[in-house]
């Protein structure tokens, strides 16, 4: 096994952190419903200023996590919300909130960008590179691309049932904004 600074890091601060971990419930608890009576599950970007522990404090909890780039409804999305609802009742309504934010990463530069650095380390992946949407949008689109994502959960025919909110983290400022 490689050991390195990562390495390092990683298990000296968990070896810091645990004597505060408390045993939590089982998933069978969960399942029924002692721990979670409204499950929610949060789409959201993996930036780490727009991590829901810290926007939503201790109050909203627990929830369900997926962190993505830019925090977009896509079809690896949609595959944890259908096993996210495997596992209530069918009684059960759950809650997705999509929430994508302000300055993020993915505004930066387009899927063109991104295809052409993968296929300039990685020339035999080109094809692969290529048919990947890698989900970029425009700063200034950014609520439109909320109401998008969240419009696209609510079409999957799959999903039926599920209750889909988009909101905007303003990173600057720390708002949660309901947008739909
Ligand atoms: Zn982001």
């Amino acid at each position: 096994m490689a050991h390195n600074s990562t390495t390092e890091r990683l298990l000296s601060s968990n070896a810091k952190w645990r004597p505060s971990w408390t045993t939590p419930v089982t998933m069978g608890q969960m399942r029924q419903g002692a721990a979670i009576n409204k499950p929610l599950m949060i789409i959201t970007c993996m930036d780490p200023r727009c991590e829901p522990t810290k926007f939503l404090g201790s109050e909203a909890g627990p929830f369900a996590t997926v962190s993505n780039a830019g925090g977009r409804a896509t079809a690896d999305a949609v595959r944890s919300i259908l096993v996210f609802r495997s596992l209530f009742v069918a009684s059960e309504r759950v809650t997705v909130a999509v929430v994508q934010h302000t300055d993020c990463g993915v505004t930066y530069f387009d899927d063109q960008h991104v295809k052409d650095e993968v296929k300039e380390r990685t020339p035999a992946e080109a094809a692969r590179a290529d048919a990947i949407e890698f989900g970029t949008f425009a700063a200034e689109d950014l609520e439109d691309t909320i109401r998008k994502d969240v419009q696209s959960l609510k079409d999957e025919k799959m999903l039926e049932g599920v209750d889909v909110l988009g909101f905007n983290f303003i990173t600057e400022t720390g708002e949660l904004k309901l947008v739909c």
